[in-house]
């Protein structure tokens, strides 16, 4: 694996040995007083985040730390891309620094991809030198995808599906309901795709002005009554209404978003017992979620919160010590 872009470039088994190693990767830790692998030493990890984060970020901090990677955080309003700087440059620069890693969130579609291919080419062309340099001294950068638009979030769909299988004791043949802002989030895509590779069977529940164009074509049946899909839902993952990004009318109100697709104590009800409830953060309590089912114990939110730790530790290694054998 050369950079993490998106899901859509793992296989079965390629998402299968990361998730393995994440668990590997937590069983190395579990009841260890001090938590830090040698693997990453000597290796320079750099997030940088145009867009706010809590979990994604500080996880990934860690994820690097806990691996005894150096690791540097930049984000926009501190850096010169206040002062104007393009995202290339910015890049470019890290680059050059030295960075084994950049972990980068941006808000505009397809950023992941961009910077990857002005990694992979700086220099080639006679532009920067970097590349070529980074080039000699075997180490090039990974990008990894923490976030682009409303495309893609490859390492929540990872943690998403890793706490499905610690919960479900495995993804094939299980039934997953992806309810809400379908539209605007990156995380509803990422999860369709990677749970549609190992094999589970997707159902979005969302008012059809909050699914994108073109869903019809995604691996996943489509449904607009939430009630009638809870019954049969081995996993219910609620999204976050992404109101930074709508701009214009996509429902009347709050409240007739929650009565009609948030996740309330009664309906939730409707779930089978073993049901597992999933939230990618952050919660808009009481509209998305009921507080109470939000902490009921078949809530999984916090469990994927530290699942999302060690997916970006197992990521990390992948890309910068290689596949374990
Ligand atoms: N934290 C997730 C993301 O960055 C989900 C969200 O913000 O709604 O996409």
């Amino acid at each position: 694996m050369r950079h993490l872009l998106s899901v859509a470039d793992l296989d079965a088994a390629e998402a299968t040995a990361l998730l393995d190693t994440s668990d590997r990767l937590r069983e190395a830790l579990l009841g260890r007083e001090v938590r830090k692998l040698p693997t990453l030493r000597g290796r320079t990890v750099i997030t940088m985040f145009y867009e706010n984060s809590t979990r994604t970020r500080v996880s990934f901090e860690i994820a690097g730390k806990w691996m005894s990677a150096d690791t540097v955080n930049v984000s926009a309003s501190g850096s010169s891309v206040s002062k104007g700087e393009s995202l290339r440059d910015t890049a470019l620069t890290l680059s050059s620094m030295g960075a084994d890693c950049v972990v980068v969130r941006h808000p505009a579609s397809g950023s992941a991809h961009r910077l990857a291919h002005w990694v992979d080419t700086a220099g080639s062309t006679g532009g920067p030198r970097i590349g070529t340099d980074r080039a000699v001294t075997g180490t090039p950068t990974a990008i990894v995808n923490a976030g682009d638009g409303t495309h893609e979030h490859p390492t929540q769909a990872l943690l998403d599906a890793a706490t499905l299988r610690d919960r479900l004791g495995g993804i094939a043949g299980r039934r997953i309901g992806i309810v809400g802002d379908v539209l605007h989030s990156r995380v509803a895509r990422s999860n369709v795709l990677l749970l549609a590779t190992l094999g589970a069977e997707v159902v979005l529940v969302a008012p059809p002005t909050l699914l994108p164009t073109g869903v019809e074509s995604w691996p996943c049946r489509v449904s607009h009554e939430l009630d009638a899909e809870l019954p049969a839902l081995d996993a219910i993952m609620m999204l976050r209404v992404q109101s930074e990004r709508m701009h214009g009318g996509f429902f009347p109100s709050a409240r007739e978003y929650a009565v009609r697709f948030g996740l309330s104590e009664d309906r939730a009800r409707l779930l089978p017992d073993h049901a597992v409830v999933l939230h990618p953060g952050p919660m808009i309590r009481g509209m998305e979620i009921a507080p109470a089912v939000a902490d009921a114990p078949n809530a999984a939110v916090l469990a994927q919160v530290r699942n999302g730790v060690h997916v970006r530790m197992a990521v990390l290694y992948h890309l910068l010590a290689g596949a374990p054998e």
